[in-house]
């Protein structure tokens, strides 16, 4: 059950309730109807008869049946007979039996060649003068016709005024939820973007839902703007360090230069400046990270023949590749993509050097394009990393086997970080397939156009 959607949840619902309601009320239709009409019927009889009865009098030994006197009214035959009941006025309706005995005062229902027939008689009495009888006689097809017909109309009409609301509010309720949809695919979006400029769009309402899209956007406003003081705390701090950095590194390169000092104090300025030059690549990842976070930040996508950039950056790699790795590639010729070519060097050299660093005798790197999307392909027989790592590498400084970095002074364990990022601002990912002792494949797939 709380795998189906909470709009269809109630529609059921209600649905089946309209339904049971419908049904009971057919029910109670067909059960009741034929009493109630049947006793309207006998009513309408008893009052006809009743009124008659007062219409006929004897005058000079004479029966006489007064003009008032309602032979055939609202299908009740009103006849008179003598006190031998030998017919005098009035038509009996056809098929009802003639002899059918006289009961005074009393409605019967009587059957004949499988017709139904309600009668009352009256034997009206006067003072000096023999009696009569008047008789009244309703065919009951008549009266059931009616309650057929009725019941035909409820069983049409209820089931369809059922449909009708079954689906009106399933379509109420359905707009009602369109906020939480969108909430939802907000917060996806954001989840999977990263976008926390994004907000819940939403026309101007009052009830609940609309206030926890209000609530929600708030709190998306609040989220924003602490982020965005993060981002620029860093990236100040980043600009401030840049400038004493800088000085410390001329400051050993020119004692490190001519007359430099011997012995101990050579050796401290050359820790000095390694240090240093650290500082200064880590202030550079912070601010390339603090740039790309930017929420107006856009990578200046161009079109790029892919196959020639690769094939350059290729041709430095390998010259800054360890002794022994063989470097392999597989580019074919002639692909092209909308790709900003800083952001994509970016990604191909911290993707090889990675694979240098921590990769075995070979590394190949590929490129595909196959239906509009194109995958750049890093893969290496090295030390792998283990399935409890992979999603954690991902994360700024990182690293997941440090004591292996820890003499390189390149490591710091952004570069992945930087790469994640660029392969968002491609509308593209990147992914990772790797077992320890293996090596490691790192795939970055994006849209060509
Ligand atoms: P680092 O500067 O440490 O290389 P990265 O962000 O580039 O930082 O990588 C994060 C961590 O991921 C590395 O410290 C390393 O443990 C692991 N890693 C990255 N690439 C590979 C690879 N090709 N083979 C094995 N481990 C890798």
């Amino acid at each position: 059950m709380n795998r189906m959607s909470i709009t269809l949840r109630i529609t059921l619902w209600y649905s089946l309730f309209m339904l049971a309601v419908v049904l009971l009320m057919l029910a109670f239709m067909l059960g009741i109807s034929d009493t109630i009409i049947q006793s309207n019927a006998q009513n309408q009889l008893t009052t006809i008869i009743d009124y008659n009865v007062e219409e006929v009098d004897h005058d000079d030994g004479e029966v006489e049946v007064d003009d008032d006197f309602d032979f055939l009214k609202n299908g009740v035959s009103s006849l008179v007979y003598s006190s031998d009941f030998a017919w005098i006025a009035g038509q009996l309706p056809q098929g009802f039996p003639e002899e059918t005995e006289f009961v005074d005062g009393e409605t019967r229902q009587v059957s004949s060649a499988g017709e139904q027939y309600l009668v009352y008689d009256r034997k009206v009495t006067f003072k000096k003068h023999p009696e009569v009888w008047v008789r009244g006689v309703l065919p009951l097809d008549a009266v059931s016709g009616i309650a057929g017909t009725l019941l035909q109309i409820a069983m049409i009409a209820l089931p369809f005024l059922a449909i009708l609301a079954a689906g009106g509010g399933y379509l109420i309720t359905k707009r009602a939820f369109r906020p939480v949809r969108l909430i939802t695919r907000t917060v996806d979006s954001i989840t999977e973007g990263k976008d926390l400029s994004r907000r819940v769009d939403m026309d101007s309402g009052r009830d609940e839902i609309h206030a926890l899209a209000a609530t929600f956007n708030s709190m998306l406003q609040r989220l924003e703007s602490s982020f965005e003081t993060e981002r620029q705390f860093v990236s100040d701090v980043s600009h401030e360090l840049r400038t004493p950095v800088s000085v410390i590194l001329a400051q050993c390169e020119y004692s490190l230069g001519q007359g430099a000092p011997e012995g101990e104090a050579q050796e401290s300025l050359q820790v000095i400046e390694r240090q240093a030059r650290r500082m200064h690549r880590l202030i550079a990842h912070l601010l390339t990270i603090t740039r790309m976070e930017q929420a107006n930040f856009q990578a200046a996508l161009s079109e790029t023949n892919l196959s020639e950039l690769l094939e350059s950056l290729m041709e430095e790699a390998n010259a800054t590749a360890p002794d022994g790795v063989l470097l392999r590639l597989d580019i074919p010729q002639g692909i092209h993509a909308r790709v900003d070519s800083a952001l994509f060097a970016r990604v191909v050299e911290n993707l090889v050097q990675n694979a240098f660093k921590y990769g075995g005798s070979h590394v190949d790197v590929s490129l595909k394009a196959e239906n509009e999307t194109v995958a750049l392909r890093v893969s290496d027989n090295g030390i792998g990393i283990s399935t409890e790592d992979q999603p954690k590498i991902w994360r700024r400084f990182y690293q997941a086997n440090p004591s292996r970095t820890a003499g390189e002074a390149e490591s710091m364990g952004l570069g992945l970080a930087i790469v994640k990022q660029i392969a968002h601002l491609h509308h593209g990912e990147i992914t990772l397939r790797s077992a320890p002792g293996e090596g490691s494949t790192f795939i970055f797939t994006f849209p060509q156009g």
